[in-house]
């Protein structure tokens, strides 16, 4: 072993962060070459379908609630406020033919379409008469919005602005892209096509105008995410057209489209907010506006799914890397900065001004779950797991009608959810992801079917072969203890692929039927093999210790300090749960911390223990020699996606040591 690799090896057995830890080691070790970079995991031969997540629910006291609260109050909040900010008012007086007054920003169309997405997915889960009402409602006039060559965007039809001149900035491709995901999304949620009426009439539109076929013109979205949806489109329909046309999009990027159409002089333009700094194979970090960056690799993984090509994976997993080793905060969200909404310098991980947008996080999930189905390595699933445990989760109150949209770290108290923002990106895209949660819990192929999420409930899964039913028992993920039971199984032999989390260091007991068992790992799973019968049961026990999590020692703001995590949750300190101000608490290492279950906060496993508290008055220096004297105080921490449920105050994840 070299001095490089010892100090690499200590580093990643030494750090407490075995979210990116684990996974690291577990990669050398599969690949078998510790002592050498592991090469990216290989392509499965034939990429892994998600679960429906329609035949996947939820008993469990983490999910559960929250899909609850979304369906009950989200989702009808989302149109409440739609209709009081005049983003649907927009869409109606374009609907009637009326001129001028458009209110919000230029994209506020794609809050409606994404609330529409949220609905349909409900709908999909289980009839609601409030929700499909909403569906009925707007649907029709989304319909008569739309101009007879399937345009459809109530800002420059409103404002009568010349159309798709200002791809940079106007967002009317990324409308559409969101247009698009709400047509299939109904289709696939109730078998009713006329959103996706509507939806096709506008892709087919934009596949008209753009691309390099005879009478387009060049261009791609300044907010990636037509790409996403016209794969999705091209999947629902077999139409291999829009798939051609999220490829054009996701190729062309990078040419300096945004330089031209603004008339940028070369040496001037720097395209790095909008990823038009690099063609997509050459991007060697994840730059620029977070949510665009994360929905662009989503979308060109999209593309390399469909067309096998590895470059457009081999650049994302490249970027993946970057992000996961050097940009991504302890929470599993990104973004550091407020300034770009997006990424600044490696290890630049700030604690009070993280930025760290619900989006996204939600479009971190989403490149992860992509490049999860592409191979099948546990790598991905685990950050999918914490991302959605932590910077997803806290994006959206427990109440369900208060939201995030900037997820600092720490919070001398003025920070707190609001039920509304005038830029309302966020609450729609909370709604969306968690009304088809189920897409991530599992996933299948011929013969396998992967376990990625350990929350109770119950899926219906189509194996290559036949279906199987799985009901999954206890009290995760405040307990590790898991009881999956084969409910029925007509898909003879298979291998059921229990993921084991990055952040569970120790030895995972796994018992067959009550018979202890020692599964082989493969990619971060262990496989049990076997022909299931109904009835037969699998058992896990995933050791959750309470874990006091390091940073790499160059992010200089959480030198010093340790942030909590248990599982696959972060937690966090607020003022309310402690006697001192939350500014001058200390950890020390010796402090033993212990898990309790709190009613208060919906059974959540909160962590209690003695901590310091530094003393300070009013002849306290602003700058002194020595440490400051401190007095016992008891600690108790709560999940990071808790906070700001209760009373409003401070808050930090990060805390010091000394
Ligand atoms: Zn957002």
């Amino acid at each position: 072993m070299t001095d490089r690799t010892k100090g690499r090896r200590d580093f990643l057995a030494g750090a407490a962060s075995s979210l990116l830890a684990a996974p690291l080691l577990a990669r050398a070790s599969r690949a078998g070459a510790a002592d050498a970079p592991a090469p990216e995991a290989p392509s499965l031969e034939s990429p892994l379908r998600a679960a429906d997540y329609r035949r996947v629910t939820f008993c469990d006291p983490f999910w559960a609630p929250r899909l609850r609260a979304n369906r009950e109050t989200t989702v009808p909040h989302l149109f409440r406020k739609l209709r009081e900010v005049g983003a649907v008012g927009n869409l109606e007086r374009a609907a009637a033919g009326q001129k001028g007054g458009h209110e919000g920003y230029v994209f506020a169309d794609s809050d409606v379409h994404k609330a529409l997405e949220a609905a349909a997915l409900c709908l999909g889960s289980g009839s609601d008469a409030r929700i499909a009402a909403e569906v009925d409602a707007l649907v029709p006039v989304l319909a008569r919005a739309q101009q007879p060559d399937g345009y459809l965007d109530s800002a420059y039809q409103l404002d009568d602005k010349p159309r798709f001149t200002n791809l940079r900035d106007d967002h009317e491709l990324y409308c559409a892209g969101h247009l698009v995901e709400a047509g299939v999304a109904l289709f696939e949620a109730t078998g009713r096509r006329d959103l996706l009426d509507v939806a096709r009439r506008t892709a087919d539109l934009v596949e008209r105008t753009f691309g390099d076929g005879p009478g387009r013109r060049p261009g791609y979205p300044g907010h990636p995410e037509l790409e996403l949806a016209l794969v999705r489109l091209s999947g629902a329909t077999g139409d291999p057209r829009y798939l051609r046309l999220a490829r054009y999009f996701v190729e062309h990027r990078g040419e300096g489209f945004f330089a031209v159409e603004h008339r940028t002089p070369p040496g001037e333009y720097d395209g790095t907010y909008w990823q038009d700094d690099a063609r997509i194979r050459d991007h060697q970090v994840i730059a620029g506006h977070a949510v665009r960056a994360l929905y662009l690799f989503s979308g060109a993984l999209d593309v390399a799914r469909e067309t096998g090509d590895r470059s457009l994976q081999a650049a994302a997993e490249r970027i993946w890397t970057n992000a996961v080793e050097r940009r991504m905060f302890v929470t599993g969200g990104l973004g550091s900065s407020a300034h770009n909404e997006g990424f600044t310098d490696d290890y630049d991980l700030p604690t009070y001004d993280a930025y760290q947008e619900t989006c996204a996080s939600i479009a971190f999930v989403l490149l992860n779950e992509r490049l999860f189905r592409l191979t099948g390595d546990s790598r991905y699933a685990d950050v999918v797991e914490w991302t959605l445990h932590n910077a997803v989760a806290a994006g959206v109150s427990l109440s369900g009608d208060r939201f995030f949209y900037v997820n600092p770290l720490a919070s001398r108290g003025g920070h707190h959810r609001r039920d509304w923002y005038r830029c309302a990106c966020c609450p729609p895209n909370v709604a969306r992801t968690f009304a088809s949660l189920g897409r991530h819990a599992f996933a299948t192929s011929a013969d396998d079917v992967y376990v990625n999420l350990y929350a109770a409930g119950a899926a219906d899964l189509d194996v290559g072969k036949g279906k199987l039913r799985l009901e999954l028992r206890g009290d995760y993920p405040w307990d590790g203890r898991v009881l999956i039971t084969v409910a029925d199984s007509t898909a003879g032999e298979l291998a059921l692929r229990l993921r084991k989390p990055g952040w569970c260091g120790g030895p995972v007991a796994v018992r067959v039927n009550g018979a202890p068992q020692a599964p082989p790992s493969e990619r971060g799973y262990l496989v049990v093999r076997r022909a299931f019968r109904g009835g037969d049961t699998v058992e896990l026990d995933l050791p959750m210790p309470v874990r006091r999590i390091e940073g790499h020692p160059y992010v200089e703001q959480t030198a010093g300090r340790v942030a909590l995590g248990r599982g696959p949750i972060v937690y966090c300190v607020e003022q309310r749960d402690v006697d001192s101000p939350v500014a001058g608490l200390r950890l020390p290492a010796a402090a033993g911390l212990r898990a309790e279950r709190d009613p208060a906060l919906g059974g959540a496993a909160v962590l209690r223990g003695p901590a310091l508290a530094a003393e300070v008055d009013a002849a306290t220096p602003l700058y002194g020699v020595g440490p400051p004297a401190t007095r016992a105080v008891s600690l108790a921490a709560v999940p990071y996606a808790v906070w700001d449920n209760r009373e409003p105050g401070a808050m930090r994840v990060w805390l010091p040591t000394g």
